[in-house]
């Protein structure tokens, strides 16, 4: 039997904020797209998010602002001992026309943005990619384990830090560290934190801790496969002895109990081409920041709108503005690098 066959302009693989906002955007502009997303046995786990307030200028710009809104409550600031004897706040009032960020709630805001669609195609395999010069095609396994065909002239890699769709099509990615997240949910205990938020360094490593709601915290410890004694993260029993040279930070997990380490990739890494003939990539997919930056959400958002005006300009035949995205990306990246190695050094 033949697959069914369906036929769109733009095919976006991913339903995290990059891909969803892309969706919304290109249909805004009448630009029709379907997006499928990979159904996971993997738990969505909530990080709470935290997105600055230059990144609600950009949401406003793209009219998305009270959706996150509705979905996120205020943030003025944070707390760090970063290298440094002395606690330290960094106060987001100081800091453009809001003088506040966000702490966001990203299941819901997914959630609320995938409302808006009704042409989101959830999937159980994305078996094969086949590119041509002017059409891609990609064949699907349905919930129903229907094998469905989509014909697209734009396929956009949103498949976040996993790069599915640019792997496909052997785009290796340069990574520019090996760095890791370990993250844990734990009754709150400790001092209260002024914002709701604290980050501390200590030896090859740093953790933060993040009020998730009334009576849990999430605590975040990072290091780097470089570091020997990385393998002592994934065990929360080893934190105690992890943290014990830390002010802040061992006073907030528990001395008693085992509780679940969940590890994460947080690394900083790039794909050598962010756009390869007329496949895109947007989100993590386009570049990945490692955490300390705060601002993985901020870039899909920025990526998608910019993917948005490219596929745009694309498809009334200006024949370089995929090339320009990814120029532009890549010029961005390089800038956020330099960046991230100044906050290394502070
Ligand atoms: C511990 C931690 C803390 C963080 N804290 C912050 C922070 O405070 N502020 C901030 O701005 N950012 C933070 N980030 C980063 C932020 O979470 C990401 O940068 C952002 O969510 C990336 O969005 P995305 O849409 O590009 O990708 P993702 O959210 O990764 O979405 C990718 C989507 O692709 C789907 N997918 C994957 N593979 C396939 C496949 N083969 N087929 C179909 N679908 C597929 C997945 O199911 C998922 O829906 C943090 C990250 C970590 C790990």
């Amino acid at each position: 039997m033949s697959p069914e066959t369906l036929k769109t302009e733009v095919l976006i693989i991913g339903k995290g904020v990059s891909g969803l906002i892309l969706h919304l955007l290109l249909e805004r502009k009448g630009i029709k797209s379907i997006l499928i997303d990979k159904v996971s046995s993997k738990q969505n786990l909530p990080l709470a998010e935290t997105i600055p307030p230059s990144t609600l200028t950009l949401l406003e710009e793209i009219d998305f602002l009270p959706l996150f809104e509705t979905f996120s409550t205020k943030t003025y600031g944070y707390q760090s001992k970063w290298n440094s004897s002395q606690i330290s706040d960094e106060n987001f009032f100081l800091k453009g026309k809001y003088g506040y960020g966000l702490k966001i709630n990203k299941q819901k805001i997914i959630s609320a943005l995938q409302q808006q669609s009704n042409r989101i195609i959830s999937v159980k395999d994305i078996s094969q990619l086949e590119t041509k010069k002017n059409t891609n095609t990609i064949l699907i396994k349905k919930l129903n384990d229907k094998i469905t065909s989509i014909e697209s002239n734009i396929i956009v890699d949103a498949t976040g830090r996993k790069r599915h769709i640019l792997k496909q099509v052997n785009i290796n990615s340069i990574e520019y560290d090996s760095n890791l997240a370990y993250l844990c949910y734990v009754p709150k205990k400790g001092p209260s934190l002024k914002y709701g938020f604290f980050t501390e360094s200590f030896e090859n490593a740093w953790g933060t801790i993040s009020d998730l709601n009334e009576t849990t915290r999430i605590v975040s410890l990072y290091t780097s496969k470089e570091n020997e004694s990385y393998k002592l993260f994934k065990d929360f029993t080893n934190w105690s002895y992890l943290l014990d040279k830390t002010e802040l930070l061992k006073l907030c997990i528990p001395r008693n109990g085992n509780f679940k380490v969940y590890g994460k990739l947080a690394n900083s890494s790039v794909p050598s081409k962010i756009t390869f003939q007329n496949i895109i990539s947007i989100g993590d997919a386009a570049m990945s920041f490692n955490p300390i930056s705060s601002h993985g959400v901020s870039n899909a958002i920025y990526t998608a709108k910019e993917a948005a005006l490219a596929i745009e300009k694309h498809m009334t035949s200006n024949k370089y503005s995929l090339v320009n995205y990814d120029k532009k990306m890549h010029t961005i990246f390089k800038e956020y690098f330099n960046q991230k190695e100044k906050l290394y050094q502070l």
